[in-house]
């Protein structure tokens, strides 16, 4: 058989006439691996397959999102034309005429109702320009002060929390080259080996070194398989067990007196707050047996270094900002964090998570990391965007907060880029009906999500294999993506379409950038002195040094691998401390009679955020083609479920119809659904619409649900 196969395979090679090779980066996940397509032209046909390519951070590795990439924007669904809705039908209609049509109901929207009556959403899956660009669009060009992006939904409780402890706000602290290295490693809320695949064996190489690693998840995952310690909390009590670990850490004294009197504030506070509790408390609030907190205290304290880990199992709640921030205290309290092999991750989700959050696109900030609201940094963008200080709008509102602005008529009109806001927002049914009031609604997009079905225009918009530009990864390691596939149609880049939007609303003068590259050059200056400084950064330097850790001040600076070394951000250089209550300010969800279980959510291996991009490969697709319940067997029966039944679940937001799937992994009060799917298996209908007030994050990862079969079985 494999004699055959090789035959076959020596076969279709020799067939081969041309072999080029594009070389990019994966659009999916923040580890952003690089890779080649190699596209083959046969004696009557194309073939393309997508390889990995040798760097610092994948080292080579893709994994099967990355391996399949090429599936989406090869797709004959692409949208190639400007599409304008007529009688509820798109048409294809000319640049011209898409031009014409925006600037018309630009000026008219905005005479008529000021210009905060248009509102821009962003995404953290575009490059650092176009991100950049986004955020002087909103203001230079449109003067609204309503932009922000789907990043909020992703990164904002991390980002929140680290600026406040930290100063400063970097996803990780280290580069991934220490991981291995480290001897004890705590993993909350995060499934990496489903959602960042190529990171895993980072974390295999330290358990095949001897360190001892702790997972934090209400389920089974691959990820927790390769922990030693696996604490399998109740949804939405990762607050509190970080306390009740707390609280071992200081009974048994493995503080870093040293470090806690020399380089943080607020550790009394924090102190005094954990002994006021009761373990038994914890213990009924996480579900995790007390000798478990203390196995996992122990470890964490007793060994020389140690890392811990988050990502959105800990941060999508409406707690998150103060959850994340209670683990960090956990890392301060033992002194791990500054050296060699000690130190902290968030773990982005979308591909620039990282940099998508540091250059202007959201509601209160400017780029490198600048506040919107701070008249320093206003004058500084100001001078640099050769505009008034006082036209620089103020501070917007979130996401989430946008989207309830528009659907009470404040928000009229909107421009969207790259997100798919209707799926992915919690509430989703709610969001819907208010993207469907909007009177204007401009989307660039690859294809017609969910969102942009309800648009007046699409613009077609490229994508990674074609847009060349630079993303920032989940290490703070900016990243050259090279892009020069062949763009079908009239199809063009973000930031192109950007431009020639300011161009027809007369602001060209701001946005006269003819490449990617020149926005990158004037983002360096308005980044130079911010706490996200890339102004030693350039294309030039990210070819040759494959990738670079920000901040990189200078040409000469090598960029910053560990940060921290010898002060932290805050003005005295000290880390700041703060007690994390057990319960959320906003309350989470609670289980009744009525919604007896927790439903918790997340992602698979095969799938991308709302699966606009991965329901369209079919590769991708077919390892996933709908969404499901994962169950507890016991649960199961308890509801008379069978395996891959149908099954309703409802919370009182909504209901949607999935398939089950038996898990003993889970926990029985706990049923899980990903996020991948729309319309009736879209299970953001079925969050609430309450957010973490730090952040703005939505609770994602708690609601209250009931669950029954979705056929009623008839009794003989
Ligand atoms: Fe790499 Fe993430 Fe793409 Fe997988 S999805 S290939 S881990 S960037």
């Amino acid at each position: 058989m494999t004699e055959l196969l090789l035959k076959y395979f020596r076969e279709q090679q020799k067939q081969v006439e041309t072999e080029r090779i594009y070389n990019t980066q994966c659009p999916y996940c923040s580890m952003q691996c690089k890779m080649q397509l190699v596209e083959q032209t046969h004696v009557k046909r194309k073939t393309y397959k997508t390889i990995g390519r040798d760097n610092p951070t994948s080292q080579g590795r893709l994994c099967i999102k990355g391996m399949n990439a090429h599936q989406h924007p090869l797709h004959k669904d692409r949208i190639q034309y400007p599409l304008l809705k007529v009688n509820g039908e798109f048409v294809k209609i000319s640049w011209r005429e898409a031009l014409d049509y925006i600037k018309e109901h630009v000026t008219e929207i905005q005479e008529k109702n000021g210009a905060d009556a248009l509102g821009v959403y962003g995404s953290a899956s575009i490059t650092n320009e176009e991100a950049y660009l986004l955020g002087k669009f909103a203001r230079v060009a449109l003067k609204t002060k309503y932009i922000d992006y789907n990043g909020r939904l992703c990164m904002s409780a991390a980002a929140s929390a680290a600026s406040k402890t930290f100063g400063m706000d970097r996803g990780f602290t280290n580069s991934l080259q220490e991981i291995p290295f480290t001897e004890c490693i705590m993993l909350a809320g995060t499934n990496i080996a489903e959602c960042q695949p190529t990171i895993m064996p980072y974390f295999e190489k330290a358990k095949e070194n001897g360190a001892f690693i702790i997972a934090i998840d209400p389920r089974e995952t691959g990820t927790t398989k390769i922990a030693d310690l696996h604490l399998k909390l109740k949804p939405g009590s990762d607050a509190a067990l970080a306390n009740g670990i707390l609280k071992v850490i200081i009974e048994e004294n493995y503080l870093d007196e040293q470090f806690l009197q020399e380089r943080v504030n607020g550790f009394e506070e924090v102190m005094q707050y954990v002994a006021s509790l009761e373990f038994s408390f914890i213990e009924e609030i996480t579900g995790v047996p007390l000798e478990k907190m203390y196995q996992a205290a122990r470890m964490f304290g007793q060994r020389e270094t140690g890392m811990i880990f988050t990502a959105r199992g800990v941060e999508q709640q409406t707690d998150g900002s103060a959850a994340v921030q209670n683990f960090l205290n956990i890392l301060l309290s033992v002194g791990k964090i500054g050296e060699p092999r000690c130190g902290y991750g968030a773990i982005t989700g979308q591909g620039n998570g990282q940099g998508a959050r540091e250059h202007g696109q959201k509601a209160d900030q400017l780029p490198g990391y600048r506040s919107i609201e701070n008249h320093e940094h206003r004058m500084y963008i100001a001078d640099v965007w050769n505009i008034e200080e006082k036209d620089l709008p103020r501070k917007g509102v979130s996401a989430y907060e946008m989207i309830e602005k528009i659907h009470d008529g404040e928000i009229k009109g909107l421009f969207l880029v790259c997100s798919n806001p209707t799926v992915s927002n919690p509430n989703a049914n709610f969001v819907k009906k208010a993207f469907e009031k909007l009177e204007f609604l401009v989307v660039a997009d690859m294809f017609e999500s969910e969102t942009a079905k309800l648009a007046n225009l699409i613009l077609p918009a490229s994508s990674y294999l074609e847009d060349e530009g630079t993303m920032t990864n989940v290490e703070g390691r900016v990243t050259l993506r090279e892009a020069s596939f062949p763009r079908r149609g009239e199809i063009k880049h973000d930031w192109e379409i950007l431009c020639e939007i300011a161009k027809v609303l007369g602001k060209e003068e701001y946005f006269s950038f003819s490449s990617a590259e020149e926005i990158f050059n004037e983002l360096r200056i308005a980044s130079k002195g911010g706490i996200a400084d890339y102004s030693g950064i350039t294309y030039e330097r990210l070819r040759a040094e494959k990738g670079i850790l920000w901040p990189c001040r200078s040409l000469t600076d090598k960029g910053t691998e560990r940060l921290f070394e010898t002060r932290f951000a805050h003005s005295d250089g000290k880390a700041m401390m703060v007690p994390v209550s057990n319960q959320a300010i906003v309350p989470k969800a609670k289980i009744t009679k009525k919604y007896p279980l927790y439903l918790t959510t997340g992602r698979v291996v095969s799938h991308y955020l709302t699966g606009v991009q991965t329901r369209k490969s079919a590769s991708l697709s077919a390892r996933n083609f709908e969404s499901f319940m994962e169950i507890h067997p016991s649960t199961a029966k308890k509801y008379e479920i069978s395996n891959q039944e149908l099954v309703q679940i409802e919370s009182s937001y909504g209901r949607i119809v999935v398939r089950s799937k038996f898990s003993e992994g889970i926990r029985p009060d706990t049923v899980f659904v990903p996020f991948h799917w729309a319309d009736s298996q879209n299970v953001n209908n079925l969050v609430s619409e309450k957010l973490d007030p730090a952040c703005k994050m939505p609770g994602f990862k708690v609601s209250a649900v009931n669950i029954s079969p979705s056929v009623k079985r008839s009794s003989y």
